[in-house]
């Protein structure tokens, strides 16, 4: 670390035993350095585990290839929707072989709610025919492994590999925490890639599942879209965008 660096994370970071949630008067509301987003990292992640102490992947699943077939599905669809439709999926095809085999128009049927529903069926039965043909019917547990499955890419395999198999290799990026990442102002990428690249060096690696969770929780909450809900947010007094409530 340069003598800068440094000089900025004492600057920053110089705590004398308080807790992240006593920091805040500490932590810049506009980061910009390393050790000051740093800071409000920690603050976000204490604040945000004492909001939603239940945060969990809200999509239903009871193994790792529901989770697969889950998380699919849930491309530019609500989970609950999702959820609305996988309990008739699963009953019908509860493994990679059953679904390999189903025809299109009977998985079509089934999935037709959760939109682009042809192309999510071609995933879903080429994701199976994959796993029984390479990987005896299992679910991978290697990014690499998962991202060459039809119909699953990086966000996916770390949906996948954080939750059904407690592994923790990247952070999931979906739209809420794109813009929870930039909005408190923990980066100013655009791009997935960009803003995970950018949250995986600000928080204990053990936390990444929990960390998207825990954003996607705050992003459906309070942190909305359109109009988020600032004057109530437990993390306004460290987010580079809070306003009155009538968004930033
Ligand atoms: S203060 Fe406002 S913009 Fe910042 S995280 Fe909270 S709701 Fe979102």
């Amino acid at each position: 670390m340069s003598p800068v660096a440094k000089r900025a994370t004492r600057r920053t970071t110089k705590t004398h035993g308080e807790k992240p949630s006593q920091r805040a008067a500490l932590v810049s509301r506009s980061p910009t350095t390393k050790a000051a987003k740093l800071a409000v990292s920690a603050v976000v992640l204490e604040r945000l585990k004492a909001e939603y102490p239940d945060a969990h992947c809200e999509l239903d699943y009871r193994n790792p290839f529901e989770l697969l077939c889950a998380t699919i599905l849930s491309a530019q669809c609500t989970d609950v929707r999702v959820n609305m439709v996988t309990p008739a999926l699963f009953a019908r095809y509860p493994d990679a072989t059953a679904l390999r085999a189903a025809a299109p128009a009977d998985v079509e049927e089934i999935v037709r709610s959760t939109g682009f529903f042809r192309a999510k069926t071609k995933s879903l039965i080429g994701m199976a025919d994959r796993l029984v043909t390479h990987h005896h019917g299992e679910v991978p547990r290697t990014i690499a492994e998962l991202v060459r499955l039809p119909g699953v890419g990086r966000k996916t395999a770390n949906v996948i590999l954080g939750n059904a198999f407690h592994i923790n290799e990247g952070v999931v990026v979906d739209t809420h925490v794109q813009r929870l990442a930039r909005r408190i102002g923990l980066t100013r990428q655009a791009d997935a890639i960009g803003i995970e690249r950018a949250l995986m060096p600000l928080f204990p690696r053990d936390d990444w599942a929990l960390l998207s969770h825990l954003l996607i929780w705050h992003g459906r909450r309070a942190c909305l879209a359109r109009k988020p809900l600032c004057a109530t947010c437990v993390v306004r007094d460290v987010c580079a965008s809070a306003g009155d409530g009538e968004g930033p």
